[in-house]
């Protein structure tokens, strides 16, 4: 067996009611809070209620900031990080979504580190981070369990991972948050963690732990694709898509994510498509070029899928065809793609410019 090594901190613990059932995890981390969340969802659909009523058992003081927008941004970050230093914040708790739990992590180094400027965090320098909990409420980025943060760099005008490893110290996942998630949300974030489980298991960082967590992903993630399909979800399915967006957090955070998600940065900054909607596009022609490892007939074995095409089909049935993205966007999308090798080396293969157009031109021109 080849060598490896695999490295997952987080405490995870899931459960009805989690995060005030177990409020006295809270105590160990100091005794004031800084809560990061988004605009609104955080405060319709219980998590914030619950970890401000957690707090307050506990005597623990907090401030609140709640402006991270969806693919966050820089700006963002560094404006909630001033507002942390200045309080004295001794801990943050990452509430919702991908975007406010990655931002978390930024602000969180940069509350630790107060000469760390924002650019810094993209060097090679690696600081250390208050300690993060993570309360996701959607199931798709398993950002609770990873080293990674995903920012919107508008200078560079692409999406790009900071370069630091912060795993967030506790996640508590309690799927009665996601219960007002909409259709669209709920499968946007799915197929992320599909792409995850699928990028992670073809990666060439995958070993034999990676492997075993992405394989009981595709279980869990094959017992939920009829309620995905009629858009049907009872607080078992939801459990199941968390559990398994988590589970898909750990495949990455070991093997990293690969050809789908780098080629699916630019459908979101260009073209406004969101995150796991973009990589769900490229995932069947990513399939058509892995077919040469025996993985993905696998992956096609566990998902019940006769075939590629029926991996297709369905995963147009849940997020239908783009047809605003052109040929001139899509050849600068794959000349940007190949001259970053930090975006190829988890494919476990050479590719050329020419595989990564033909991927893009068969997601997303051969439809109209
Ligand atoms: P998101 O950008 O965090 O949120 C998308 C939308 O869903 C927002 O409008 C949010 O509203 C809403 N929302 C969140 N939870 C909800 C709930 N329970 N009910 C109703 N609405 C809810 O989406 P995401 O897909 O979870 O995160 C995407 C980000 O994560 C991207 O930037 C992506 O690149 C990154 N990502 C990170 C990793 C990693 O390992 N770090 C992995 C994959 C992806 P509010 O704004 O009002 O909260
Ligand atoms: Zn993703």
């Amino acid at each position: 067996m080849s060598e490896f090594q695999y490295y997952m901190p987080t405490k995870v613990l899931l459960g009805e009611n989690v995060v005030i059932n177990r409020s006295e995890l809270f105590t160990k981390l100091g005794t004031k809070a800084f809560i990061i969340t988004g605009k609104s969802s955080s405060k319709k659909n219980g998590s914030l209620e619950d970890v401000t009523k957690a707090l307050n058992k506990h005597n623990i003081s907090y401030c609140i900031f709640d402006e991270v927008e969806e693919n966050p941004s820089l700006e963002t970050v560094e404006k909630a990080s001033t507002i942390g230093r200045k309080e004295g914040v001794d801990f943050i708790i990452g509430i919702g979504g991908g975007s406010p739990i990655d931002s978390s992590k930024a602000i969180g180094v940069l509350v630790k580190n107060k000469d760390c400027s924002v650019e810094d965090l993209f060097s090679k320098t690696k600081f250390l981070s208050l300690p993060i909990v993570a309360v996701p409420t959607t199931a798709g980025t398993g950002t609770e369990v990873t080293p990674y943060a995903i920012f919107t760099d508008h200078k560079l005008k692409t999406k790009r991972n900071f370069g630091q490893q912060v795993f967030p110290e506790i996640a508590l996942l309690d799927a009665k948050y996601l219960n007002s998630t909409p259709d669209n949300v709920t499968i946007n974030t799915a197929v992320d963690a599909l792409s995850h489980l699928i990028e992670g298991y073809l990666s060439a960082n995958a070993n034999i732990l990676s492997d075993t967590f992405a394989e009981k992903g595709f279980v869990l993630f094959s017992e939920c694709f009829e309620a995905l399909k009629n858009r049907s979800f009872n607080p078992e399915i939801r459990e199941k898509l968390l559990l398994a967006s988590t589970i898909a957090g750990v495949v990455i955070a070991q093997a990293g994510t690969s050809l789908p998600h780098g080629m699916g940065y630019p459908l979101t900054y260009f073209n406004g498509i969101p995150h796991g909607r973009a990589n769900g596009l490229i995932l069947k022609a990513y399939l058509e070029l892995c077919s040469i490892m025996d993985k993905q007939q696998k992956i096609l074995s566990i998902l019940k899928f006769n075939n590629i095409d029926e991996f297709g089909k369905y995963i147009e049935e849940l997020i239908g065809k783009e047809t605003s993205v052109t040929e001139e966007q899509i050849i600068e999308y794959s000349k940007a793609m190949i001259s970053n090798k930090d975006k190829l080396k988890n494919h476990p293969f050479d590719v050329t410019e020419e595989d990564i157009l033909n991927m893009y031109k068969k997601s997303l021109l051969n439809n109209k």
